[in-house]
């Protein structure tokens, strides 16, 4: 929670809630309560009283889950969060973003003994939160940008990290697997690796049970533009592969996209396929 020695941004709106000016631009907060939060500039601000239980939650989540604790409360009297948030069936937000991933997104598969793909900062309600469930076997990392505190949950639960070679870096060294090429790769069944290179030489997505597509920085739902869209003007690997791997993905079917910043995204197996249609036209425009 924000610092109260902080300055309060200027712009907020006299609310529970309001964002300090160390805000990162991160995202998280106007995805995650878009009724209180929207972005202003390069920064976020509240910009609008809370007005029932449901936005009181979303704020209070998102009050946690910001990365440099950016929001504050006006006032102790918060409900108990509901992190991690169930997105649908076992799948889950995790939230508690971290300033080190730039406040991507960590999500939980609650499968095949506990998987994480990228990774929240290292808190005790989180692991609070694995061990209630399955607890955590694997570590999947989209790209390097979304390592954050990985080191840290894999010493509290000896998993196994897998990282795409491609990505391989000095937070990534010694890891427990790299997998390699641009093939698919089943990592356990209904849990496949779909290797993207475009944002990073080595980004992948992983699609789970032919329905939810955890996409890194390859592929997210833009508010602004209305599409999905993939980071063509912050690519930092190659503009013409991130153009070759959105073509790859029509061959495949899921109805989720679960980005590392920015909202899911859900819709029918055929929309998506239209969409990434839309996306490509994007991206070669
Ligand atoms: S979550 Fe925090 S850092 Fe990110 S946009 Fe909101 S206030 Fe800024």
């Amino acid at each position: 929670m924000a610092n109260r020695k902080r300055a309060r941004k200027q712009n907020n709106v006299e609310s529970e809630y309001y964002v300090d000016d160390t805000c990162i631009d991160c995202g998280t907060c106007y995805w995650m309560a878009p009724d209180t939060f929207k972005r202003e500039g390069y920064q976020s601000i509240a910009y609008s009283k809370i007005e029932n239980e449901q936005q009181q939650m979303s704020a209070q989540n998102a009050l946690l889950s910001c990365p440099t604790n950016s929001i504050g409360a006006a006032t102790q009297m918060r409900p108990s969060p509901t992190l991690p948030s169930l997105i649908s069936e076992n799948v889950y937000h995790l939230g508690f973003h971290s300033e080190r991933s730039f406040g991507g997104t960590p999500y939980y598969i609650n499968d095949y003994g506990g998987v994480m793909i990228d990774c929240p900062r290292f808190n005790q309600k989180t692991i609070q939160h694995l061990r209630e469930r399955q607890g955590l076997k694997l570590q999947l990392l989209t790209h390097k940008d979304g390592i954050a505190d990985t080191g840290q949950y894999h010493r509290e639960f000896n998993t196994t990290r897998i990282i795409h070679i491609g990505d391989q870096c000095n937070k990534a060294m010694n890891w427990e697997r790299y997998l390699s090429g641009e093939d698919d790769i089943e990592i356990e069944q209904n849990l496949l690796a779909i290797p993207t290179p475009g944002h990073t030489k080595g980004s992948v997505c992983y699609l789970y049970q032919h329905k939810y597509l955890f996409t890194g920085d390859h592929l997210c739902f833009s508010r602004n533009l209305g599409h999905l869209i993939g980071f063509k003007n912050h690519c930092w690997y190659s503009n013409e592969k991130l153009i070759t791997s959105m073509e790859k993905l029509l061959n495949y079917d899921f109805e989720w996209i679960l980005p590392e910043h920015g909202a899911p995204y859900h819709a029918s197996p055929d929309k998506m396929k239209n969409e990434i249609e839309t996306c490509l036209n994007y991206l070669k425009s």
